[in-house]
C-alpha cells in the first residue's frame, strides 16, 4: 500500500469533513443497501459502518434507529451505530443451529394474519408466541372470509379463534367487502407502526394495496406473471397509508422458530397459565404429576387435548433452542469467537 498521502481518505478521516451523524430509520431493505430516512424525509442508501459489521456482526433490520453520517467523500451515507431497539420480531434462523434472526424492530403491532378458508391452528399458536413475545400489540386478521362455506362457519371460526386467543383483537375480512375492511383500516392510526406477518398467499400483500388505494406491492398474480417471485420476496418496505399509520409487510417469512419464547408461550397460552396455577406443585410439568390442575380441565372438557400438546410441544422447543444457545455460547466463550446477531 502507497505511504503517500490520500487527500480523499485523510478528508474522510479528518472529523471536520465527516459531517455530524444524523437520526435516522431503516425504511427499506432489499438486495441493496439499507434505505434510511431522516427526520427531515430524506432518504439515502447506507453502508454498515465496518466497525458496526465486524465485532458483533451487527446488521440492521427493517424500522432500526440509526445514526448516519455523511461524509464529504462518499457517495453513500454511512450507517455508523443501531440504536437500542425497543422491540424486535426474532426467530431462530432457519439455516443455523443456535442464532437468533431480528426480522424487525421498533413497532407498535403486530398482525398475524391467516385465511379463514384455510386457517392452520398450530401455526396461528407458534405466530402468536411470537407475536406476543415482541411485546407489541397483537391483532389477529382473518382474510378471504368470502371463501368460508356460510356465515355459520364463518362464526364458528370467530368463536374458536377468540377463544384461542383471549383478550387479542381478533378481525375477520375479504378483498371484496369494504365494510371489513374499513374495520381494519381502524387499526392502522396515524403515528403507529404495524408489521404483518403470515405466510405467503395469506392476502398481505393485497391487503396493503387496499388500504393504501394503489399497487404498491406486488400480489401473488403479478409476481408469479412476472416472473420475479423470488426477488418481490426478500424486500421489506415501511409503507405510509394515508390514514398516517405505517405499515411493513414480512414476506418470505416461511419458518418460525422459536428464540426467547417464555414470555410470549405464557401469553399465546394464558388459558393454560390460568389452570397451572393452581396445580399441586409448583414446577409442574402437566404430565403424571398428581394434582395437576392442567390435566383435570382436560378431562372435564375445558381444555382441548390439542392445544395442550402444542403447549407441551412449543415449552420443549423453546427448551431445546435455550439449551442450544448455552452450548453455542460456551463454545464461543472457548475460542473466543464473536458472538453473532441478525
Ligand atoms: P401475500 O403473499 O400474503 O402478500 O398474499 P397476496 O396479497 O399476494 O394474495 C394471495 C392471493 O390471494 C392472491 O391471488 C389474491 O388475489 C388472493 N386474495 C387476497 N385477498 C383475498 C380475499 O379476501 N378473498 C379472496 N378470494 N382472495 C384473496
Ligand atoms: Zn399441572
Amino acid at each position: 500500500m502507497s505511504q503517500k498521502p490520500d487527500p480523499q481518505n485523510d478528508a474522510y478521516q479528518g472529523a471536520t469533513s465527516v459531517n455530524a451523524c444524523m437520526k435516522g430509520q431503516v425504511v427499506k431493505l432489499d438486495r441493496g443497501y439499507p434505505l434510511i430516512k431522516d427526520e427531515t424525509g430524506h432518504t439515502y442508501r447506507c453502508e454498515h459502518a465496518t466497525a458496526l459489521v465486524k465485532g458483533e456482526q451487527v446488521r440492521a433490520v427493517i424500522g432500526d434507529n440509526v445514526l448516519v453520517s455523511l461524509p464529504d467523500s462518499h457517495e453513500k451515507a454511512i450507517l455508523e451505530e443501531i440504536l437500542p431497539r425497543e422491540n424486535e420480531l426474532v426467530r431462530k434462523d432457519p439455516t443455523e443451529r443456535a442464532v437468533a434472526q431480528v426480522l424487525a424492530a421498533n413497532f407498535d403491532q403486530i398482525f398475524v394474519v391467516q385465511p379463514i378458508s384455510d386457517l392452520n391452528m398450530k401455526r396461528l399458536e407458534r405466530e402468536l408466541v411470537l407475536a406476543h413475545e415482541t411485546g407489541a400489540r397483537v391483532i389477529v386478521l382473518l382474510t378471504k372470509a368470502d371463501l368460508a362455506e356460510s356465515v355459520d362457519e364463518i362464526e364458528s371460526i370467530r368463536h374458536e379463534v377468540q377463544k384461542l386467543i383471549g383478550e387479542d383483537t381478533l378481525l375477520i375480512m375479504s378483498a371484496d367487502h369494504l365494510p371489513s375492511i374499513e374495520e381494519v383500516r381502524k387499526e392502522f392510526p396515524e403515528g403507529t407502526i404495524s408489521i404483518l406477518l403470515g405466510k405467503s398467499g395469506v392476502g398481505k400483500s393485497s391487503l396493503i394495496n387496499l388500504l393504501s388505494g394503489e399497487e404498491v406491492q406486488q400480489t401473488a398474480e403479478v409476481r408469479e406473471t412476472d416472473g420475479r417471485g423470488r426477488h418481490t420476496t426478500v424486500s421489506r418496505e415501511m409503507i405510509k397509508l394515508p390514514e398516517g399509520g405505517y405499515v411493513i409487510d414480512m414476506p418470505g417469512v416461511r419458518g418460525l422458530g422459536l428464540w426467547d419464547a417464555d414470555d410470549g408461550i405464557e401469553q399465546a397460552f394464558s388459558d393454560i397459565e390460568e389452570y397451572a396455577a393452581t396445580c399441586k406443585f409448583r414446577d409442574c410439568g402437566h404430565g403424571s404429576e398428581p394434582g395437576c390442575a392442567v390435566r383435570a380441565a382436560v378431562e372435564r372438557g375445558d381444555l382441548a387435548p390439542a392445544r395442550l400438546a402444542s403447549y407441551h410441544s412449543l415449552k420443549q422447543e423453546s427448551k431445546d433452542i435455550k439449551t442450544r444457545r448455552e452450548e453455542a455460547e460456551r463454545i464461543r466463550i472457548r475460542t473466543g469467537h464473536p458472538r453473532r446477531r441478525t
